[in-house]
């Protein structure tokens, strides 16, 4: 099977994952039709399914144009999404498994927080992951609908997936969630480097997704909360408590008004 990324709107990602046997392909958070058909197209796949991560415009405002064009065409979301998610057709719980053609096999992981019905698709071969709005390189979505809490044990729950498990989210935020991990967790050269590798990236128009897990365990300071640097940062900037969640409530608000 082969991934191709799809930059949509000003900053985000939608990704068709196409088996190659059948040349049936699964769309991935179709942010807008324009910029997935010309992919769809381009690659000469027919679509069988839509996968989306949560509800927000940006990630199914192309569900209905690209349903239209392909008869059948399945859209997969969170059972809690009902009608939040245009054309929704499968109702899907955590540990769910999906699949398109032969070779494109993913389970459903249930990661509220960013919003109260947000999963991610958790690939079988490449072992991939498409994450949404939950994990971002080197950060997180905002908690919109759900706590602190949830959000953090999402966000732990996704980096214990195997490390060289390659993500896949729904924004090209690297560059400044980067600027924000700097400040906190200054010492912390794995962040300098990433943060050099992606400005070389953004410099040749690439687009930084297919990271690692071990990436964010080394950058992402939403998943470091115990680290001491980053719960003194957090403490610093209003934070009270040292739990891990109390940290991460603390780093979130704090990104929030960054
Ligand atoms: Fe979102
Ligand atoms: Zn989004």
């Amino acid at each position: 099977m082969r991934i191709v990324t799809i930059p949509c709107r000003s900053d985000n990602y939608a990704y068709l994952l196409v088996c190659e046997e059948t040349q049936e392909a699964a769309v991935v958070d179709p942010s807008e039709a324009g910029p997935v058909l010309a992919a769809i197209e381009a690659e000469g796949v027919r679509v069988t399914a839509i996968w989306n991560t949560h509800h927000h415009f940006d990630h199914v405002g192309g569900n209905d144009a690209i349903a239209k064009k392909f008869s059948g065409c399945a859209i997969v979301a969170h059972e809690s999404d009902k009608g939040r998610v245009p054309g929704q057709t499968v109702f899907a719980k955590d540990g769910d498994a999906v699949a398109v053609g032969k070779e494109v096999r993913a389970t459903v992981i249930f990661n509220p927080g960013h919003t109260l019905g947000a999963i991610s698709f958790l690939l079988e071969s490449p072992a991939a992951v498409f994450t949404g709005d939950t994990l971002f390189a080197a950060g997180c979505g905002r908690t919109f609908e759900g706590t602190a809490e949830q959000m953090h044990s999402s966000l732990v729950r996704l980096t214990s997936l195997a490390p060289e498990t390659q993500v896949y989210c729904g924004h090209e935020y690297t560059a400044s969630n980067l600027v924000f991990a700097a400040v906190v967790e200054p010492s912390n050269k794995a962040v300098t480097e990433r943060a050099a590798k992606t400005s070389a990236l953004r410099e040749q128009g690439q687009s930084t997704m297919g990271f690692t897990i071990a990436d964010e365990l080394a950058t992402n300071v939403f998943v470091r909360c115990a680290e001491p640097e980053v719960v003194a940062s957090a403490q610093r900037e209003g934070g009270t408590g040292s739990s891990e969640v109390d940290v991460f409530g603390a780093l979130r608000s704090w990104k929030d008004r960054f």
